[in-house]
């Protein structure tokens, strides 16, 4: 994958930085976005000490913000080129209940999780596009959303954030078909709970409300996956190489759960 620049948000933390280690590893040149510069440049230096000579970038954005994200998609395909494979992974779970959910909540996570989603593709379908169409071979494009199983199927106390992850699974589903002859693959992951700070900062709001102990709330939320366990962040992240890889051209508008079959129970 040598020849692929690959753009991920949220690739500071948690399932975003295990997709940009695997990322790496695969050959990629990576920008990492994400609003904290800091984090970032943290990241990309883990990063070059892991992989040797490693082409990243950071590129910080508001994912929420389309001049943000305009902005930034400039700078990565002035430094490293038309993107290739763009990884739209910034999230954010605030749960309430729904009487509480107010317009604020409701907008942040419809900003975030869909709208931002919407403004990636946005800024980098053009380039994406022309890098797929070269005559006689162009390089192929990768749109991967991370959702989430409550893109699938519905949670209480989250209806917001469940409400964007099913507008990211439609818009995967829609975009597929329109690129479907352009080179480009659409596909969204929906991991179930997974070890990272949204679980870390669900745990705590459980066990602030229930009473219950931190490590009984994180059971509580382990054994919602078949597999009694949290899914891994490299779990997602090997997924996510699986689609971008050579091979996986057919797989297109799908929603994939990585959730140890919570879906099938
Ligand atoms: P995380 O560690 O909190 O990562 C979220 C990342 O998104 C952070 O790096 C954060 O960086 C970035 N972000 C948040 N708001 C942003 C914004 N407005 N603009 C740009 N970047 C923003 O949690 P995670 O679990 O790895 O989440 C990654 C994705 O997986 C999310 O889309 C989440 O919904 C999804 N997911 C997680 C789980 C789970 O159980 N953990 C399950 C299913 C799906 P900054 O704060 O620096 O901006």
């Amino acid at each position: 994958m040598q020849d692929r620049h690959a753009l991920i948000t949220g690739a500071g933390s948690g399932i975003g930085a295990a997709i940009a280690l695997q990322l790496a590893q695969a050959g990629c040149r990576l920008t990492l976005c994400g609003r904290s510069q800091e984090r970032l440049q943290r990241q990309a230096e883990a990063l070059r000490a892991q992989v040797p000579h490693l082409a990243v970038r950071i590129a910080p954005m508001d994912v929420s913000d389309m001049a943000s994200v305009q902005a930034a998609v400039q700078q990565a395909h002035a430094s490293l080129g038309a993107v290739n494979i763009l990884v739209n992974n910034a999230g954010q779970a605030h749960s309430q209940p729904f009487a509480k959910t107010d317009a604020t909540l409701w907008h942040q996570m419809l900003n975030v999780n869909l709208t931002g989603t919407y403004h990636c593709i946005q800024a980098v379908l053009p380039g994406m596009l022309e890098a797929a169409s070269v005559p006689g071979g162009g390089t192929p494009g990768r749109i991967v959303n991370i959702a989430s199983t409550a893109g699938l199927k519905g949670y209480a106390y989250v209806s917001a954030y469940v409400a964007a992850k099913h507008g990211v699974v439609g818009l995967t589903k829609a975009l597929a078909l329109e690129l479907a002859r352009k080179g480009v693959t659409v596909n969204a992951l929906c991991p179930g709970y997974t070890d990272t700070d949204i679980v870390q900062e669900a745990v705590h709001n459980i066990s602030a409300k229930t009473g219950k102990s931190e490590t009984e709330a994180r059971q509580a939320l382990a054994t919602r996956n078949p597999q009694q366990r949290l899914v891994q962040p490299h779990e997602v992240a090997r997924s996510v190489l699986w689609l971008c890889a050579a091979g996986s051209d057919a797989i297109n508008g799908q929603a994939i759960a990585i959730d140890g079959g919570e879906m099938v129970a």
